[in-house]
């Protein structure tokens, strides 16, 4: 396909004279648009698509600098190739033919060898910046079109960004992110499990670091967004040439998802405190470590006395909440290493790092707190417990089944006691 060249020149002897150049060196690569002055060329620029122009500086009205400041001032224009054709030498002519947005000049009489090479050079170098131009475009709608936040970094300001991080930060562009937030690692919350700047040496690249975790685990980040949202995401980061290519990937749901499921998995839904699952899973790593450690503790299993005639009498809604009150009011007495559990039905576990007779002690004052305590809409209720101390053969199975016969002579013997076995 043929170029378009516009030449712009208010003597009609010098057109003629670039065309005849054109139509017998390069007819076949070129055609020529003419214009005898500035404004006839603007005109024919806003129609044609004009790849080149050949300007003239000396005009009457419009002269070639003026033309020149309004062809790049127009968003359709702006990027064709200026050549001024000019007789001027002087320095300030040719200063002003670069600084009017000019590209090149080539003086009159022109040696037509050197106008074709400039001509072409300047054509060919245009075609290069759009083609660039247009593969940086493609690469940015790719990195548009990722839901994830991606970040192009040299470890300290941010030198490009995709519209979901940018979107995320609430900025318009790169510069605005770099003036207000300077970089993503600032917005990492310190927190357990998380990473956070606060694990750096001072001297440590934080994507470098990013880099070398991620070998061998998932790098997680908090980012507190608007002073109350929590997002997590997940980071990874590789290199490219001195920069550095960081996604970050929401998994705000999955992991909040991940959590809730935990607990329901580990915890009675009906009293928050433990499940029978997490209690064997507990007791199970305590059985091992005591046989490890040849330490001992107790365990304690508790039933709520005559439990049926509260759902029968007040029907199972009050039955649930003296489930939950006796809950929350054993919780109480409990401290971080102590085992508390929702055994199934009214009956309750508890474990204790103590020997028996500390278990027993424990196990009598819940008794009491119990026996004291005012329940909503049944005023009292009682339980009984069966206590026994760990021994270095018991298995989980053996630990319970020593607990349950204690727990059954003091249902036998009367209920609300404890008795040990
Ligand atoms: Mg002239």
């Amino acid at each position: 396909m043929k170029q378009n060249i516009l030449c712009v020149d208010d003597i009609q002897t010098n057109l003629f004279i670039l065309t005849s150049v054109f139509e017998e060196f390069a007819g076949d690569q070129y055609n020529l648009f003419l214009a005898t002055s500035a404004m006839e060329g603007l005109d024919i620029l806003l129609k044609e698509k004009i790849d080149l122009i050949l300007l003239d500086i000396m005009m009457p009205e419009i002269d070639g600098f003026a033309a020149a400041k309004m062809i790049r001032s127009n968003k359709k224009t702006k990027d064709i190739p200026i050549i001024f054709v000019t007789a001027k030498k002087d320095d300030e002519s040719i200063e002003m033919c670069y600084k009017v947005g000019g590209d090149d000049y080539v003086n009159k009489p022109f040696n037509y060898t050197e106008l074709l090479a400039r001509v072409s050079f300047h054509i060919q170098s245009k075609e290069k910046d759009v083609l660039l131009k247009e593969e940086q475009e493609y690469v940015q709608s790719i990195l548009n079109l990722q839901e994830n936040m991606i970040l192009v970094t040299d470890g300290k300001k941010a030198i490009n960004a995709n519209h979901a991080l940018l979107n995320f930060y609430n900025v318009e562009t790169v510069e605005d992110f770099q003036k207000t937030l300077k970089c993503v690692c600032f917005t990492f919350i310190k927190d357990d499990g998380f990473f956070s700047l606060n694990l750096l040496k001072e001297d440590d690249q934080w994507v470098n670091e990013v880099i070398q975790r991620s070998k061998s685990e998932d790098v997680v980040v908090k980012i507190i967004k608007d002073e109350t949202i929590e997002a997590i995401f997940n980071v990874k980061a590789a290199t490219f040439k001195e920069q550095y290519i960081v996604t970050l990937t929401d998994i705000t749901q999955i992991s909040n998802l991940s959590l809730e499921y935990q607990h329901e998995a580990n915890f009675d839904s009906l009293t928050q405190v433990y499940n029978r699952n997490m209690f064997q899973r507990l007791i199970s790593k305590k059985i091992t470590m005591a046989k490890v450690e040849a330490t001992s503790f107790v365990f304690i299993i508790l039933d709520i006395d005559y439990f049926k005639n509260v759902n029968d009498t007040h029907g199972h809604l009050v039955g649930d909440k003296v489930l939950k009150q006796l809950s929350a009011l054993i919780k109480k007495h409990t401290r971080i290493n102590d085992i508390f559990a929702r055994w199934g039905g009214e009956e309750f576990v508890l474990s204790f790092n103590v020997k028996l007779k500390k278990g027993l002690e424990i196990a009598e004052s819940l008794r009491v707190h119990i026996e004291n305590e005012n329940f909503e809409d049944v005023d009292q209720i009682t339980c009984s417990f069966g206590v026994t101390e760990f021994k270095d053969n018991d298995t989980q199975d053996s630990l319970i089944k020593r607990a349950d016969t204690a727990l059954y002579e003091a249902k036998e013997r009367g209920r609300n006691m404890v008795c040990q076995a």
